[in-house]
């Protein structure tokens, strides 16, 4: 089965306690042909202290790669990091980036700056906010995931629609109304122009969800688009490739031949499934 999983936590997040070699074991359990180390870096507006995991991950990945070489795997290792909010500190982001030889560099948002605070999705319940407040989040994530797009040196963008999984306010407006469509637009041309991946991605694969699904790779795909690349969001090893099938599934019914991974930042494109 060849399918490269090019989003994968490990101890090195915040938020996971996977050791990498059970998450490698587990990937190859399920016939994945590699994947890619892709560690939270939650750019911070002091110090730089929070670019540690980024560099405890390489070391993993660097021990990893040799165990795997000296074995005579051929399982494909690669490593990566999900800066979040890159837009706020883009010279740092430049030191890591020039540190540490990415195979792939990921741009994610996972919080906006509101009313004079942080903002960040996974502290709040949405179905307990006042519609307005949720509406104006939302607006300022696809914002903040344009300017994403336009400014930070990335080569994936990673789960686009993935506010919609927190967004179950009353009277919620649909994502694909008006408004939200047009920077959905634009930020999948800037994407398409730039050279940056789409990520489909597969943490709420049990709540049926794809970010983004269907729709939008229609959308993506109608305006050029062709740089896909498939990523679990594990934290487990358990995740690693969930959805796979499935999502390889979607892409072939939108005419998406291929998907990629990338190797030294530039995209391989391979045939899923
Ligand atoms: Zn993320
Ligand atoms: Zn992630």
């Amino acid at each position: 089965m060849p399918f490269m999983d090019c989003h994968v936590h490990t101890k090195h997040s915040h938020d996971s306690m996977a050791e990498p070699p059970l998450i490698i074991a587990a990937a190859m359990n399920k016939g994945l042909s590699g994947l890619m180390f892709s560690d939270h870096v939650d750019i911070g507006v002091e110090g730089d202290a929070f670019l540690q995991p980024a560099y405890g991950c390489y070391g993993s990945f660097c021990e990893e790669k040799k165990r795997l070489e000296d074995e005579g795997s051929g399982f494909m290792l690669a490593i990566g990091a999900e800066i979040g909010e890159s837009i706020r500190n883009q010279a740092v982001c430049a030191r890591l980036i020039g540190d540490i030889p990415f195979d792939a560099v990921l741009g994610s948002v996972h919080k906006v700056y509101l009313d004079g605070k942080d903002f960040c999705f996974s502290n709040y319940r949405f179905s307990e906010l006042p519609a307005d407040l949720v509406r104006r989040v939302v607006v300022q994530y696809y914002c903040d995931v344009l300017r994403t797009a336009e400014e930070s040196d990335i080569d994936i963008l990673c789960h686009l629609t993935h506010i919609n999984k927190y967004e179950m306010a009353p009277q919620k407006e649909d994502i694909n109304d008006q408004e939200l469509g047009e920077i959905i637009r634009e930020t999948l041309r800037t994407i398409i122009r730039r050279g940056i991946a789409l990520e489909i991605n597969m943490s709420w694969f049990e709540k049926g969800m794809f970010a983004p699904d269907a729709n939008v790779l229609r959308v993506y795909r109608s305006m050029g688009g062709e740089l896909v690349t498939f990523g679990s969001d594990a934290h487990v090893p358990e995740n690693v490739g969930k959805g796979f099938r499935e999502a390889a599934e979607i892409l072939k019914n939108v005419g998406i031949k291929h998907a990629c991974y990338f190797k030294k930042r530039q995209p391989v494109r391979y045939v899923p499934g």
